[in-house]
Order: C-alpha cells, then structure tokens, then sequence
C-alpha cells in the first residue's frame, strides 16, 4: 500500500492554483471532467488510442494524453508527468477494473480523490459482506452449499463484469448444469445467493469528510439485457423461454416513494460509519448500493460499488434529489470537485486526497 504521507508529501509541493483535475476516458469521465471545469479546474483526460474522439468532440478537457496501452499509465515515467502537472486523479469504475485494485493501491502514486483502502473492500467479496453485515443491512440469504438450494438463487462469481455470466438455479441440479455450461470447474469461486424479488433502486450517495454529511445525490434502476427484455416475450416463447442474463446496457432515472426515502437514507450512513470502523478513514466521496425493495417495503442490499458509478450520467444537470440540495446544477462528478475545492479553501486537501 503506497504510504499516504507520501501522496502528502507530494501534494504539497502542488501549485494551489494550477490543480488539474484528470481521469481516464471511459465510465463516468465526461462527467466528471464536465464538474471540474465548472468548479474552475484545470481538466486532463488520460485515454488509450482509438478513444479519443469522444472527448475531443466535447472539449472538456483542457489536455488530452494518449496511452497505447492502460498499462502505460502505470508507468514512473508518466505518472511523474502527471505529478508535473498538478494532477488530482478521479477513480471510477472502468479506472479501477482497467488499473486494478491493488496496482491502484500499491503503485499509483498519483495523488487520488478518495481512499484508496475501500477498493479492495469493495472488490473482494467475503470483505464486502463483512462490510454490509457491520452495517447492518439486510442482504440476500447466502448458500454455502449448494445441496441446499431450495429456491431461485442467482449464482455469481468474481470478474463478472456488468452480470455477464451470472445464472440462475433453483435445484442442486440446476445449478450443477449451469456449471457445466459454463465450463468452470471450480464451484468453491461461486456465491450462491437468493435471488429477490423486488423492484430495484441504486441509491448514488456522497459522504463529505468535511462536512460529516452524507448526501443522497440520485438514484438509478440498471438496465440489463436480456432480463429487462424477457418480460416483452413472454407470450410470444412461452414453450422455451431463454435463459436470463444480467448483462447491464444502460440506465433508467428513478425516484422512490418519499417514504422510502428514510430507509434509504439510513443505510448510506450505517455503510460509513462501518466504514470508519473497518478501514479508517473509510467511505470518502461517492458510492452507491444497489438494493432490492421488496413488497414489504424493506431494502435488500446486495452489493457496494465504492466510487462513482455510471448510473449518474442521468444527471450531469443535477437531478431532483441534488435540487433539493444544491440550488445548482450537482452532479456527482462535479460534487467531487467541489469537495476538492472546499478542502482547498480550508486547507485541508490531506482530509480527502490519499
Ligand atoms: P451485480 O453484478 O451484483 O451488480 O448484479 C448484476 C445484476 O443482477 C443486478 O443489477 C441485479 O439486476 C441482479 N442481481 C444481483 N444480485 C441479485 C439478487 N440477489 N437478487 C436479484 N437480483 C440480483
């Protein structure tokens, strides 16, 4: 784990008014880039060749650096070239399943909004459940083993990028078959978890150190295909339906019931404070749990995704919730910079960078 006194000591030596805030071209970064510049920044957008195009179409960066590879950005060489140029890098979702979780935590020694510890926690799932089990969230029943499935559960397994490959079961047989399907020979990776039946929310919320104030900033539903698609064929292939998948291709805008709003709000803040409890400083910035309600309006929580996630991009003019707020314009992305501005004002970027 790269020491934090040495992304201080090279914060620093920053030029206070020459901070660029940077991240990599994919995910979130129009976004993000969108809320830096509106909060005054300078804005750099690393991406890798053949990707470019979208960013220069938009210009909202001020600088743009081609990689031939992502792994050359994990270069000393290029990483110093950022440090040159004041940079405060933004992590999202593709930045750290490209960059990795642990080179990010070992050898990105960049400056970085955010800490860096709740990746791992995020990414490895025993850790993760510890999280959510400190929080006290209710999440779905496990299966250790899966003689003992008795239900629909969903099977997943580690890697799984946007659900792709995660099948469904409600039998020791099935599940067996869906194994050897997927031509995986180790059953041990897998979690088997109940699958529940609900209706889905991804809360986007915005933990400020500085202000020791969560923030609820927008809510999403995941678009996945082809489950969310199954439900318009049902007439049509009754006989033999196709197997569902969970692949996600987009996002849909959602607020909930005023009255669910509490519970919502309650489980963001029980998730950092466990944070605090478990890895010091714990949640800084953006996050977002994605939850099940279900018909006794009680949220299952099944996963955490500890940065900014894509469902945001609904609201880069704000969204209902962030109006209520912020009699302005707040995206998530431009919440972290004014997070990294604020810290700049008091002098206390070190509460928020590591
Ligand atoms: P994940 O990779 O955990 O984000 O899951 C991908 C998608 O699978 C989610 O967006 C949900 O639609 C669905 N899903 C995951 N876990 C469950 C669960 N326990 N019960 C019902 N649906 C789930």
């Amino acid at each position: 784990m790269i020491d934090k006194r040495e992304i201080h000591q090279i914060l620093d030596g920053y030029a206070r008014d020459e901070i660029t805030i940077a991240t990599m071209g994919s995910h979130t970064a129009l976004q993000i880039l969108k809320g830096a510049r509106d909060e005054g920044f300078k804005t750099l957008v690393i991406c890798k060749r053949g990707t470019e195009e979208i960013y220069q179409q938009f210009g909202l960066a001020d600088e743009l650096l081609i990689v031939e590879e992502y792994g050359q950005f994990m270069e000393k060489k290029f990483l110093e070239e950022l440090i040159e140029r004041n940079v405060i890098l933004i992590p999202h979702g593709s930045f750290v399943e490209y960059l990795s979780p642990t080179r990010i935590e070992n050898e990105l020694f960049v400056p970085m909004f955010g800490n860096r510890m709740v990746l791992e926690w995020e990414s490895n799932r025993e850790h993760e459940r510890e999280w959510m089990e400190h929080a006290d969230l209710r999440l779905p029943k496990g299966f250790n083993d899966p003689e003992g499935i008795d239900k629909v559960v969903m099977v997943k397994f580690p890697g799984a990028k946007g659900g792709k490959g995660y099948f469904l079961a409600s039998s020791p047989e099935e599940f067996d078959k869906g194994i050897k399907e997927l031509k995986l020979r180790d059953k041990e990776r897998f979690t088997i978890q109940e699958f529940v039946i609900g209706t889905r929310f991804y809360p986007h919320y915005f933990y400020s150190p500085l202000k020791n104030r969560l923030e609820l900033l927008s809510m999403d539903i995941r678009y996945e295909s082809n489950i969310d698609g199954l439900s318009r064929l049902a007439y049509i292939v009754q006989d033999r339906p196709p197997e569902p998948s969970f692949v996600v291709t987009g996002n849909i805008p959602v607020v909930a019931r005023e009255s669910l709003l509490n519970q919502i709000l309650t489980m963001g803040q029980n998730i950092v404070k466990a944070s605090q409890e478990l890895f010091s400083p714990g949640m800084i910035g953006p996050f977002c749990i994605e939850t099940i309600c279900t018909d006794e309006l009680e949220f299952i929580a099944f996963e955490i995704s500890a940065r900014i996630v894509a469902g945001t991009n609904l609201y880069i003019n704000g969204s209902p919730y962030s109006q209520l707020l912020y009699n302005e314009p707040m995206s998530t992305g431009r919440r972290i910079s004014r997070e990294i501005k604020d810290a700049l004002r008091e002098d206390s970027l070190d509460r928020v960078i590591y």
